[in-house]
């Protein structure tokens, strides 16, 4: 079935939406994006979602989208129109086009930024069988740009790491700064020593997580430890648990690092737990 996707003000069937061949997004990955997922046909975690595309638009000098204050209207609109229950709302802001290739910047008075939304249906989202199983990763070196904290399009390295743990019989892959561990590919990462709770704290490094911004405040909530600092990869092969968060997978167990199984190579406790809470109350908080 086509879906009805959103260009710049129009809500169109997806075969006739158009962007242009000089879109700064297509030609220099000028632009920032947003996944936001939606369970029973509502939005999880939207304000979070809507105040870091503002300041990743903010962070690279980009104005916002002449719809900005309507974005929860059009993520609406569009679980509407695409009958859309369980899923994902992917929103990109590009710098638009100024009908040509430059490196310098389009004067922002002349051309204005182009805004793309799109559903993606997952029925079941929140059933995934990965989150029975755990999930296997490697670690790779993290050779990305220093400026991980705005959300971009430049996904060319997270895909290829993707890549590398397919090939390698894993599921995704962990990326590694001098030693230290940053994120997941497209999510964020964690380990449990002791029933403590680490992740790396919030920096230029990685990206800031809505989910785990979230996930964290239900941990502190339930009296779980939490600490926020940087964690080696060979902390990490002797941890009791993994898991790794984001919008679209929640909170994800990780059951083997390199080929070392954490635990007992089953789903820790903290990971199930933390999953269940996330999901209860955001359902809850669900708009
Ligand atoms: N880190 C990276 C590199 C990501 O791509 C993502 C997912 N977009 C995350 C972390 C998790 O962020 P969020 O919880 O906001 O989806």
């Amino acid at each position: 079935m086509s879906r009805t996707v959103y260009v710049n003000g129009d809500y169109l069937p997806e075969d006739e939406a158009k962007v242009s061949i000089f879109d700064r997004s297509f030609l220099m990955a000028d632009g920032v994006y947003e996944v936001t997922s939606v369970l029973e046909g509502k939005l999880i975690d939207f304000d979070g979602h809507l105040a870091r595309l503002e300041r990743s638009l903010a962070e690279l000098d980009m104005q916002k989208p002449e719809a900005f204050d309507d974005l929860l209207d059009i993520h609406r609109e569009l679980v509407r129109r695409n009958d859309l229950v369980d899923g994902m709302i992917y929103l990109q802001v590009s710098r638009g086009s100024a009908g040509d290739r430059d490196f310098v910047f389009p004067d922002p008075d002349e051309v204005k930024p182009t805004l793309v939304l799109f559903t993606q249906s997952k029925p079941g989202l929140a059933d995934s069988p990965a989150a029975k199983t755990g999930i296997k990763i490697i670690s790779i070196e993290d050779i990305r740009w220093g400026r991980r904290d705005i959300k971009t399009v430049q996904l060319l390295y997270p895909s290829m790491g993707k890549m590398m743990a397919k090939k390698a019989g894993c599921d995704d892959a962990w990326m590694v700064k001098d030693g230290f561990v940053t994120e997941g590919t497209s999510n964020n990462a964690y380990i449990v020593k002791n029933g403590k709770i680490i992740t790396r704290h919030l920096s230029n490094d990685i990206l800031h997580g809505i989910t785990r911004a979230a996930v964290l405040r239900f941990a502190r909530e339930a009296q779980m430890e939490v600490e926020e600092r940087s964690f080696t990869l060979d902390e990490a092969k002797e941890a009791d648990e993994g898991f790794v968060t984001s919008a679209s997978a929640f909170v994800l167990p990780v059951v083997e690092i390199d080929g070392t199984t954490l635990g007992d190579g089953k789903p820790g406790p903290v990971a199930r737990r933390l999953r269940e809470i996330y999901l209860d109350e955001s359902l809850k908080s669900a708009i």
